[in-house]
Protein backbone atom coordinates (compact mmCIF):
# COMPACT_ATOMS: atom_id res chain seq x y z
CA UNK A 1 0.00 0.00 0.00
CA UNK A 2 2.41 1.89 1.34
CA UNK A 3 4.88 1.23 -2.11
CA UNK A 4 1.63 2.45 -3.84
CA UNK A 5 1.43 5.38 -2.59
CA UNK A 6 5.21 6.55 -3.35
CA UNK A 7 4.49 4.99 -6.60
CA UNK A 8 1.85 7.60 -7.41
CA UNK A 9 4.06 10.24 -6.10
CA UNK A 10 6.67 10.00 -8.52
CA UNK A 11 4.27 9.38 -11.40
CA UNK A 12 2.37 12.46 -10.51
CA UNK A 13 5.95 14.46 -10.21
CA UNK A 14 7.25 12.87 -13.42
CA UNK A 15 4.01 14.53 -15.20
CA UNK A 16 4.20 17.63 -13.80
CA UNK A 17 7.67 18.37 -14.84
CA UNK A 18 7.21 16.97 -18.05
CA UNK A 19 4.03 19.72 -17.99
CA UNK A 20 6.47 22.09 -17.14
CA UNK A 21 9.16 21.22 -19.70
CA UNK A 22 6.60 21.66 -22.40
CA UNK A 23 5.32 24.83 -20.90
CA UNK A 24 6.64 27.54 -23.64
CA UNK A 25 8.68 30.66 -22.00
CA UNK A 26 7.84 34.06 -22.65
CA UNK A 27 9.05 36.32 -24.57
CA UNK A 28 9.33 39.82 -24.49
CA UNK A 29 8.87 41.99 -27.49
CA UNK A 30 11.87 42.69 -29.38
CA UNK A 31 12.71 39.96 -29.28
CA UNK A 32 16.45 39.54 -29.44
CA UNK A 33 18.19 38.03 -32.59
CA UNK A 34 19.39 34.60 -30.62
CA UNK A 35 15.43 34.05 -29.49
CA UNK A 36 14.27 34.06 -33.80
CA UNK A 37 14.01 30.61 -35.30
CA UNK A 38 14.60 29.51 -38.95
CA UNK A 39 11.49 29.10 -40.98
CA UNK A 40 10.42 28.36 -44.43
CA UNK A 41 8.05 29.80 -46.72
CA UNK A 42 5.38 27.77 -44.60
CA UNK A 43 3.54 30.05 -41.82
CA UNK A 44 2.31 27.92 -39.22
CA UNK A 45 -1.12 29.60 -38.15
CA UNK A 46 -1.67 29.74 -34.75
CA UNK A 47 -5.13 28.30 -33.45
CA UNK A 48 -6.26 31.37 -32.04
CA UNK A 49 -5.20 33.83 -34.46
CA UNK A 50 -8.37 35.74 -35.46
CA UNK A 51 -9.28 36.11 -39.15
CA UNK A 52 -9.27 39.10 -40.91
CA UNK A 53 -7.77 42.65 -40.56
CA UNK A 54 -7.71 40.79 -37.16
CA UNK A 55 -9.90 42.00 -35.27
CA UNK A 56 -7.92 44.92 -33.98
CA UNK A 57 -7.93 46.63 -37.73
CA UNK A 58 -11.82 45.83 -38.19
CA UNK A 59 -12.71 47.64 -35.02
CA UNK A 60 -10.04 50.18 -35.45
CA UNK A 61 -11.53 50.98 -39.32
CA UNK A 62 -15.17 51.26 -37.63
CA UNK A 63 -14.33 53.17 -34.26
CA UNK A 64 -12.15 55.97 -36.91
CA UNK A 65 -14.90 56.02 -39.27
CA UNK A 66 -17.63 57.37 -36.52
CA UNK A 67 -14.98 60.19 -36.42
CA UNK A 68 -15.29 61.10 -39.96
CA UNK A 69 -19.26 61.82 -39.90
CA UNK A 70 -20.44 65.10 -40.24
CA UNK A 71 -21.93 66.59 -36.37
CA UNK A 72 -25.81 65.87 -37.52
CA UNK A 73 -24.84 62.08 -37.69
CA UNK A 74 -22.42 62.18 -34.77
CA UNK A 75 -24.84 63.35 -32.31
CA UNK A 76 -26.05 59.02 -32.80
CA UNK A 77 -22.65 57.83 -33.68
CA UNK A 78 -20.42 59.13 -30.56
CA UNK A 79 -22.29 58.02 -27.99
CA UNK A 80 -22.40 54.93 -29.52
CA UNK A 81 -18.60 54.25 -30.86
CA UNK A 82 -17.97 51.11 -28.92
CA UNK A 83 -21.35 49.47 -29.82
CA UNK A 84 -19.92 49.97 -33.29
CA UNK A 85 -16.48 49.07 -32.57
CA UNK A 86 -17.37 45.93 -30.36
CA UNK A 87 -19.10 44.78 -32.93
CA UNK A 88 -17.22 45.51 -35.90
CA UNK A 89 -16.39 41.32 -36.03
CA UNK A 90 -19.90 40.19 -35.48
CA UNK A 91 -19.74 39.14 -39.11
CA UNK A 92 -16.48 37.07 -38.36
CA UNK A 93 -18.48 35.31 -35.17
CA UNK A 94 -20.82 34.32 -37.63
CA UNK A 95 -18.69 32.60 -39.83
CA UNK A 96 -18.59 29.97 -37.20
CA UNK A 97 -22.57 29.84 -36.58
CA UNK A 98 -23.73 29.31 -40.07
CA UNK A 99 -21.98 28.70 -43.64
CA UNK A 100 -24.25 31.26 -45.29
CA UNK A 101 -21.95 34.20 -43.42
CA UNK A 102 -18.31 32.99 -45.54
CA UNK A 103 -18.90 33.69 -48.71
CA UNK A 104 -20.02 37.53 -47.93
CA UNK A 105 -16.33 38.34 -46.79
CA UNK A 106 -14.98 37.97 -50.28
CA UNK A 107 -14.92 37.38 -54.03
CA UNK A 108 -12.14 34.91 -55.91
CA UNK A 109 -12.22 37.89 -58.99
CA UNK A 110 -9.77 35.46 -60.99
CA UNK A 111 -12.70 33.01 -61.51
CA UNK A 112 -14.57 35.37 -62.82
CA UNK A 113 -11.78 36.13 -65.62
CA UNK A 114 -9.89 39.17 -66.34
CA UNK A 115 -10.04 42.76 -65.69
CA UNK A 116 -12.07 44.62 -66.59
CA UNK A 117 -14.52 41.90 -66.05
CA UNK A 118 -16.75 42.09 -68.95
CA UNK A 119 -18.85 38.71 -68.65
CA UNK A 120 -19.05 39.55 -64.32
CA UNK A 121 -22.61 40.58 -63.69
CA UNK A 122 -23.08 43.24 -61.40
CA UNK A 123 -26.19 42.64 -60.15
CA UNK A 124 -27.23 40.13 -57.37
CA UNK A 125 -30.08 38.26 -59.22
CA UNK A 126 -28.09 38.19 -62.97
CA UNK A 127 -24.89 36.71 -60.95
CA UNK A 128 -26.88 33.80 -59.53
CA UNK A 129 -28.46 32.95 -62.82
CA UNK A 130 -25.65 32.86 -64.63
CA UNK A 131 -24.18 30.62 -62.18
CA UNK A 132 -27.13 28.06 -61.31
CA UNK A 133 -27.55 24.86 -63.35
CA UNK A 134 -31.05 23.92 -63.36
CA UNK A 135 -31.87 19.74 -63.65
CA UNK A 136 -34.52 17.65 -64.26
CA UNK A 137 -35.24 14.18 -63.40
CA UNK A 138 -37.03 12.55 -65.96
CA UNK A 139 -39.71 9.49 -66.11
CA UNK A 140 -37.03 7.39 -66.81
CA UNK A 141 -35.05 8.24 -63.85
CA UNK A 142 -32.20 10.07 -65.81
CA UNK A 143 -30.86 13.12 -64.46
CA UNK A 144 -30.32 16.29 -67.31
CA UNK A 145 -28.97 19.56 -67.22
CA UNK A 146 -31.66 21.77 -68.36
CA UNK A 147 -30.38 25.17 -67.89
CA UNK A 148 -26.77 26.69 -66.96
CA UNK A 149 -23.65 27.66 -68.02
CA UNK A 150 -22.89 24.44 -70.00
CA UNK A 151 -26.32 24.78 -71.37
CA UNK A 152 -27.26 28.48 -71.81
CA UNK A 153 -30.28 29.78 -72.88
CA UNK A 154 -30.90 31.61 -75.99
CA UNK A 155 -30.80 35.36 -75.60
CA UNK A 156 -34.92 35.62 -76.43
CA UNK A 157 -35.57 33.78 -73.58
CA UNK A 158 -33.65 35.54 -71.46
CA UNK A 159 -36.28 37.93 -69.67
CA UNK A 160 -38.65 35.33 -69.09
CA UNK A 161 -36.06 33.11 -67.54
CA UNK A 162 -35.13 36.04 -65.40
CA UNK A 163 -38.59 36.10 -64.03
CA UNK A 164 -39.12 32.26 -63.32
CA UNK A 165 -35.70 32.75 -61.89
CA UNK A 166 -36.57 34.98 -59.78
CA UNK A 167 -39.65 33.53 -58.53
CA UNK A 168 -38.70 29.78 -58.33
CA UNK A 169 -35.50 29.71 -57.31
CA UNK A 170 -34.24 32.77 -55.80
CA UNK A 171 -36.87 32.05 -52.58
CA UNK A 172 -35.78 28.94 -52.34
CA UNK A 173 -31.85 29.99 -52.27
CA UNK A 174 -32.26 32.33 -49.10
CA UNK A 175 -34.59 28.88 -47.54
CA UNK A 176 -31.83 26.39 -48.53
CA UNK A 177 -34.24 24.72 -50.36
CA UNK A 178 -33.02 23.15 -53.70
CA UNK A 179 -35.72 21.06 -55.24
CA UNK A 180 -38.07 23.31 -57.59
CA UNK A 181 -41.59 23.60 -58.53
CA UNK A 182 -42.48 20.77 -61.04
CA UNK A 183 -45.24 22.55 -62.19
CA UNK A 184 -44.18 25.95 -62.47
CA UNK A 185 -41.37 24.82 -64.57
CA UNK A 186 -43.68 22.55 -66.75
CA UNK A 187 -45.38 26.10 -67.43
CA UNK A 188 -42.05 27.35 -68.49
CA UNK A 189 -41.18 24.59 -70.55
CA UNK A 190 -44.89 24.67 -72.03
CA UNK A 191 -44.19 28.40 -72.90
CA UNK A 192 -41.11 28.20 -74.75
CA UNK A 193 -42.08 25.17 -76.74
CA UNK A 194 -40.50 22.63 -75.29
CA UNK A 195 -41.30 18.78 -74.86
CA UNK A 196 -39.54 18.07 -71.95
CA UNK A 197 -41.92 16.45 -69.22
CA UNK A 198 -39.61 16.02 -65.69
CA UNK A 199 -40.78 14.43 -62.84
CA UNK A 200 -38.80 16.28 -60.45
CA UNK A 201 -36.38 19.34 -60.50
CA UNK A 202 -33.80 20.72 -58.77
CA UNK A 203 -30.87 23.82 -59.04
CA UNK A 204 -27.70 23.43 -58.10
CA UNK A 205 -26.20 27.36 -57.80
CA UNK A 206 -21.47 27.70 -58.08
CA UNK A 207 -21.54 31.37 -57.12
CA UNK A 208 -21.02 31.21 -53.33
CA UNK A 209 -18.51 29.22 -53.29
CA UNK A 210 -16.16 32.42 -55.48
CA UNK A 211 -17.81 34.18 -52.85
CA UNK A 212 -20.32 37.43 -52.78
CA UNK A 213 -18.63 40.00 -51.51
CA UNK A 214 -19.80 42.90 -53.68
CA UNK A 215 -23.26 42.29 -53.75
CA UNK A 216 -23.19 41.83 -50.35
CA UNK A 217 -21.83 45.04 -50.08
CA UNK A 218 -24.86 46.59 -52.55
CA UNK A 219 -26.89 45.14 -50.39
CA UNK A 220 -26.14 46.09 -46.94
CA UNK A 221 -26.49 49.54 -48.30
CA UNK A 222 -29.86 49.02 -49.25
CA UNK A 223 -30.67 47.76 -45.76
CA UNK A 224 -28.59 50.32 -43.98
CA UNK A 225 -30.32 53.49 -46.00
CA UNK A 226 -33.86 51.84 -44.98
CA UNK A 227 -33.10 51.75 -41.39
CA UNK A 228 -32.06 55.24 -41.38
CA UNK A 229 -35.79 55.72 -43.27
CA UNK A 230 -37.59 53.88 -40.42
CA UNK A 231 -35.33 55.80 -37.97
CA UNK A 232 -34.90 52.33 -36.49
CA UNK A 233 -31.82 53.29 -34.42
CA UNK A 234 -30.96 49.69 -33.26
CA UNK A 235 -30.86 48.21 -36.74
CA UNK A 236 -29.01 51.37 -38.13
CA UNK A 237 -26.29 50.20 -35.50
CA UNK A 238 -26.06 46.96 -36.06
CA UNK A 239 -25.92 47.36 -39.89
CA UNK A 240 -23.78 50.16 -39.65
CA UNK A 241 -21.45 47.62 -37.41
CA UNK A 242 -21.38 44.77 -40.64
CA UNK A 243 -21.40 46.93 -43.22
CA UNK A 244 -18.04 48.69 -41.88
CA UNK A 245 -16.35 44.80 -41.61
CA UNK A 246 -17.49 43.74 -45.25
CA UNK A 247 -16.24 46.96 -46.52
CA UNK A 248 -13.07 46.40 -44.67
CA UNK A 249 -12.99 43.55 -46.31
CA UNK A 250 -13.07 44.80 -49.89
CA UNK A 251 -9.95 46.88 -48.96
CA UNK A 252 -7.97 43.30 -48.57
CA UNK A 253 -6.38 42.61 -51.66
CA UNK A 254 -6.37 38.50 -50.55
CA UNK A 255 -9.94 38.72 -50.10
CA UNK A 256 -10.47 39.25 -53.88
CA UNK A 257 -8.43 36.23 -55.39
CA UNK A 258 -9.29 32.13 -55.38
CA UNK A 259 -5.30 32.14 -53.90
CA UNK A 260 -6.27 34.25 -50.69
CA UNK A 261 -3.55 32.09 -48.34
CA UNK A 262 -1.12 32.32 -50.89
CA UNK A 263 -1.76 28.37 -50.80
CA UNK A 264 -1.08 28.18 -55.04
CA UNK A 265 2.10 29.60 -54.74
CA UNK A 266 3.63 28.64 -51.73
CA UNK A 267 3.32 31.59 -49.61
CA UNK A 268 0.96 30.06 -46.80
CA UNK A 269 0.12 31.96 -44.55
CA UNK A 270 0.22 35.24 -46.36
CA UNK A 271 -3.34 36.05 -45.67
CA UNK A 272 -2.61 36.93 -41.82
CA UNK A 273 0.60 38.28 -42.58
CA UNK A 274 -0.67 41.16 -44.58
CA UNK A 275 -3.91 42.22 -42.63
CA UNK A 276 -3.24 41.18 -39.23
CA UNK A 277 0.43 40.56 -38.53
CA UNK A 278 1.38 44.16 -40.17
CA UNK A 279 -1.45 46.18 -38.54
CA UNK A 280 -0.60 44.41 -35.31
CA UNK A 281 2.80 45.79 -35.36
CA UNK A 282 2.67 49.15 -36.59
CA UNK A 283 -1.16 50.65 -37.10
CA UNK A 284 -0.95 52.02 -33.44
CA UNK A 285 2.42 53.67 -33.84
CA UNK A 286 3.22 54.50 -36.95
CA UNK A 287 -0.30 55.23 -39.40
CA UNK A 288 -1.88 58.51 -39.81
CA UNK A 289 -5.68 58.24 -39.36
CA UNK A 290 -6.65 61.20 -40.64
CA UNK A 291 -8.82 59.93 -43.99
CA UNK A 292 -10.95 63.32 -44.08
CA UNK A 293 -14.78 63.97 -44.47
CA UNK A 294 -17.00 61.66 -46.10
CA UNK A 295 -18.05 61.74 -49.55
CA UNK A 296 -21.81 61.03 -50.89
CA UNK A 297 -21.37 58.21 -53.45
CA UNK A 298 -23.63 58.93 -56.67
CA UNK A 299 -23.67 55.28 -57.72
CA UNK A 300 -22.72 52.89 -54.52
CA UNK A 301 -23.29 49.96 -56.85
CA UNK A 302 -20.35 50.63 -59.17
CA UNK A 303 -18.20 52.04 -56.36
CA UNK A 304 -18.11 48.70 -54.58
CA UNK A 305 -17.29 47.03 -57.74
CA UNK A 306 -14.68 49.12 -57.89
CA UNK A 307 -13.46 48.77 -53.97
CA UNK A 308 -12.80 45.09 -55.14
CA UNK A 309 -11.45 45.86 -58.48
CA UNK A 310 -8.85 48.21 -56.80
CA UNK A 311 -8.02 45.47 -54.14
CA UNK A 312 -7.33 43.03 -57.16
CA UNK A 313 -5.10 45.17 -58.41
CA UNK A 314 -2.79 44.58 -55.70
CA UNK A 315 -2.54 41.38 -55.25
CA UNK A 316 0.27 40.90 -57.30
CA UNK A 317 2.05 43.11 -55.53
CA UNK A 318 0.99 41.61 -52.29
CA UNK A 319 2.52 38.23 -53.51
CA UNK A 320 5.36 39.04 -55.42
CA UNK A 321 7.06 41.30 -53.01
CA UNK A 322 7.18 38.50 -50.12
CA UNK A 323 8.07 35.88 -52.02
CA UNK A 324 11.46 38.14 -53.07
CA UNK A 325 11.61 39.06 -49.42
CA UNK A 326 11.80 35.49 -48.21
CA UNK A 327 14.52 35.05 -50.71
CA UNK A 328 16.94 38.10 -49.92
CA UNK A 329 15.83 38.47 -46.24
CA UNK A 330 17.93 36.62 -43.65
CA UNK A 331 16.33 32.90 -43.24
CA UNK A 332 16.97 33.14 -39.29
CA UNK A 333 15.33 36.46 -38.68
CA UNK A 334 11.92 36.04 -40.84
CA UNK A 335 9.55 34.15 -38.16
CA UNK A 336 9.87 34.49 -34.62
CA UNK A 337 8.07 32.99 -31.61
CA UNK A 338 5.41 34.73 -30.40
CA UNK A 339 3.03 34.43 -27.19
CA UNK A 340 -0.85 35.58 -26.98
CA UNK A 341 -3.42 33.47 -24.95
CA UNK A 342 -0.89 31.39 -23.44
CA UNK A 343 -0.54 29.97 -26.47
CA UNK A 344 3.36 29.81 -28.54
CA UNK A 345 3.03 30.34 -31.97
CA UNK A 346 5.44 31.76 -34.60
CA UNK A 347 4.60 34.97 -36.46
CA UNK A 348 6.94 37.15 -38.89
CA UNK A 349 9.48 39.27 -37.20
CA UNK A 350 8.67 42.63 -36.63
CA UNK A 351 12.10 43.49 -39.23
CA UNK A 352 10.76 41.39 -41.69
CA UNK A 353 7.49 42.36 -41.24
CA UNK A 354 8.62 46.54 -41.53
CA UNK A 355 10.46 45.38 -44.49
CA UNK A 356 7.47 43.93 -46.47
CA UNK A 357 5.16 47.00 -45.79
CA UNK A 358 8.15 49.39 -46.91
CA UNK A 359 8.09 47.14 -50.13
CA UNK A 360 4.75 47.36 -50.66
CA UNK A 361 5.07 51.44 -50.08
CA UNK A 362 3.05 51.14 -47.07
CA UNK A 363 0.12 49.42 -48.82
CA UNK A 364 -1.52 48.00 -46.05
CA UNK A 365 -1.67 51.32 -43.77
CA UNK A 366 -3.22 53.19 -47.03
CA UNK A 367 -5.76 50.46 -47.86
CA UNK A 368 -6.66 50.79 -44.36
CA UNK A 369 -6.72 54.52 -44.66
CA UNK A 370 -9.09 54.25 -47.44
CA UNK A 371 -11.04 51.75 -45.65
CA UNK A 372 -12.44 53.98 -43.05
CA UNK A 373 -13.16 56.74 -45.54
CA UNK A 374 -15.42 54.27 -47.37
CA UNK A 375 -16.94 53.41 -44.37
CA UNK A 376 -17.69 57.15 -43.12
CA UNK A 377 -18.63 57.35 -46.66
CA UNK A 378 -21.19 54.44 -47.15
CA UNK A 379 -22.77 55.06 -43.75
CA UNK A 380 -23.30 59.15 -44.54
CA UNK A 381 -24.22 58.35 -48.20
CA UNK A 382 -27.00 55.90 -46.98
CA UNK A 383 -28.19 58.49 -44.40
CA UNK A 384 -28.22 61.10 -47.28
CA UNK A 385 -30.07 58.63 -49.50
CA UNK A 386 -32.67 58.18 -46.94
CA UNK A 387 -33.60 61.89 -46.29
CA UNK A 388 -31.27 63.15 -44.07
CA UNK A 389 -33.70 61.71 -40.73
CA UNK A 390 -32.66 64.17 -37.67
CA UNK A 391 -30.71 61.51 -35.53
CA UNK A 392 -30.66 63.63 -32.19
CA UNK A 393 -33.21 62.43 -30.77
CA UNK A 394 -32.68 58.62 -30.79
CA UNK A 395 -30.24 57.67 -27.85
CA UNK A 396 -28.55 54.71 -27.34
CA UNK A 397 -30.95 52.03 -28.11
CA UNK A 398 -30.73 49.08 -25.50
CA UNK A 399 -30.16 45.02 -26.51
CA UNK A 400 -33.91 43.62 -26.64
CA UNK A 401 -33.16 39.61 -24.91
CA UNK A 402 -33.39 38.58 -28.09
CA UNK A 403 -30.15 39.82 -29.48
CA UNK A 404 -28.61 39.52 -25.88
CA UNK A 405 -29.40 35.78 -26.40
CA UNK A 406 -28.29 35.84 -29.83
CA UNK A 407 -25.05 37.84 -29.07
CA UNK A 408 -24.14 35.25 -26.52
CA UNK A 409 -24.76 32.39 -29.01
CA UNK A 410 -22.24 34.24 -32.12
CA UNK A 411 -19.47 34.61 -28.97
CA UNK A 412 -19.71 30.60 -27.72
CA UNK A 413 -19.92 29.32 -31.10
CA UNK A 414 -16.53 31.32 -31.82
CA UNK A 415 -15.26 30.44 -28.96
CA UNK A 416 -15.49 26.66 -30.03
CA UNK A 417 -13.92 28.12 -32.67
CA UNK A 418 -14.46 25.93 -36.23
CA UNK A 419 -15.27 27.96 -38.97
CA UNK A 420 -18.17 26.67 -40.96
CA UNK A 421 -16.72 26.96 -45.03
CA UNK A 422 -13.40 28.30 -45.55
CA UNK A 423 -10.59 29.30 -43.37
CA UNK A 424 -8.36 32.52 -44.14
CA UNK A 425 -11.16 33.47 -46.73
CA UNK A 426 -13.40 35.97 -45.41
ZN1 LIG B 1 -8.96 38.13 -44.23
ZN1 LIG C 1 -14.62 39.26 -42.80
Amino acid sequence: MHRLFIARIVVLSLIFIGLCALRPARFSKPLPASATIPLHTDYPVPVNQSPDWGFFAHKRINRLAVLTLPPEMMVFFKPNIDYVTDHAVDPDMRRYATKHEGPRHFIDLDIHGHAPFADLPRQWTDALMAHTDVWIVKSTGDTVLLFGKQKPLQEVWQRDYKKWFSSQVMPRFYQDETELNVDSLQTFLDFMGRKERPKSAFYQEHLSEHGTLPWNLQRMQRQLTEAFRQRDGRRILKLASDFGHYIGDAHVPLHTTSNYNGQKTEQHGIHGFWESRIPELFADDSYDYFVGKPEYVERPEDWFWQMVFDSNKMVDSVLTFEKALRRSFPLDRQMCPDMRSGMMSVMPCRDFAAAYQDALNGMVERRLRSAIHSVGSAWYTAWIDAGEPDLSKMGAPVLSEEERIEAERLRKTFEQGKILGRAEDH
